[in-house]
């Protein structure tokens, strides 16, 4: 892979050029300033993280004086933030680096992500930008630049994309330069290479990006898979006298509650409910259709009936086939009353 120290250098250099250089978090090598950075950017935005990460430190300006801090006065200070798990955890991981690393960070990717709220990806930004320890990130901002740059297909939630993006990561890591490196893939997701719009022509990967050579950048990285709709198969009975159809209304609450149909069931059982005999009789092709929550097969039956029977059943109306399809029946029903609008007669 030749192509993967260009890939390191150019964003190193764009980063020195044109990247973020003066947040509060940067020009620092401070763990706590470091790791508390980190925790807020997880699920937030920077610039409303700034002012929240100012008024922090001024009420918690070490590690000792958050763990020694009631939880309620942390969580009273993240009020906003929102995700208060992570002001939990935030409060849970100071208190056991206190306890446990006698108040300083671990250094290590590894270690730091067996603390409370570090995750893998979080780990090595603090081992980064605090320690300049080699190790790779892969935030959301991150699988999108190398899902788009790479080509990569696939949901980067699913597992195998995912370990397939940590492989990539991993080799792409410089051998120096580490803290720009870092800070160049979350400049380059936050600004440039954005979910929509990316800003491909001041991009300093534009040249070797697959999403952009393919024009690909709406279609990576690819969207969540629909999941699959459970499947269901149910029997219609369309029961005509030649002019007329018979719906039943369907109770108010459930599927299609309210609106009219045609009786349900087996063709046999439902013209020995209603007392009627069939004639003619005709299996017509399936119907699918799909709901927000699964799949249904409709399976009609046509069963033409005589002489024009008076059936008197509570809930059962006799509606002309001409405007059947139009009497308050839902869509796969309508599709079906018009299918057999020309058979019936
Ligand atoms: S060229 Fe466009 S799509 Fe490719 S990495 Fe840069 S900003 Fe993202």
């Amino acid at each position: 892979m030749s192509a993967l120290p260009a890939f390191a250098g150019r964003l190193v250099a764009w980063q020195k050029a044109a990247g973020r250089h003066d947040l509060p978090w940067q020009q620092t090598r401070d763990p706590y300033r470091i790791w508390l950075s980190e925790i807020m950017l997880q699920q937030t935005q920077v610039n409303t993280v700034i002012p929240y990460f100012q008024r922090f430190l001024a009420r918690f300006p070490t590690l000792q004086a958050l763990a020694e801090a009631p939880l309620d006065a942390v969580i009273e200070h993240w009020a906003g933030l929102g995700y208060y798990a992570r002001a939990r955890n935030l409060h849970r991981c100071a208190q056991q680096v206190v306890a446990v690393h006698a108040g300083k960070f671990p250094n290590s990717a590894a270690a730091l992500s067996t603390l409370p709220g570090i995750g893998r990806s979080t780990a090595a930004a603090i081992a980064a930008f605090a320690f300049g320890q080699r190790s790779a990130i892969l935030d959301g901002n991150v699988k999108r630049v190398l899902c788009r740059h790479f080509g990569i297909e696939g949901f980067p939630g699913q597992a195998a994309v995912e370990r397939e993006l940590w492989e990539l990561a991993e080799r792409l890591l410089p051998a120096h330069e580490i803290e720009a490196y870092t800070q160049g893939l979350m400049d380059l997701g936050a600004t440039l290479c954005t979910r929509a719009r990316p800003r491909c022509g001041e991009c300093p990967l534009a040249a070797s990006c697959a999403a952009r050579l393919g024009g690909r950048q709406g279609e990576l990285p690819s969207a969540r898979p629909r999941p699959q709709l459970p499947e269901r198969r149910a029997g219609f009975v369309l029961i005509s006298d030649g002019r007329r159809l018979l719906l039943e209304r369907r109770p108010p609450h459930g599927l299609w509650g309210g609106l009219l149909v045609p009786p349900e069931g087996e063709a046999a059982a439902v013209l020995a409910r209603l007392g009627l005999r069939a004639t003619r009789q005709s299996v017509l092709a399936p119907l699918k259709h799909a709901f927000t929550h699964f799949r249904l097969t409709l399976e009609p039956v046509l069963c033409i009936v005589e002489p024009p029977p008076g059936v008197g059943e509570p809930g059962l109306n006799w509606v002309a086939l001409d405007t059947a399809a139009t009497a308050g029946v839902p869509t796969p029903i309508r599709k079906l009353i018009e299918r057999i609008s020309g058979q019936a007669g």
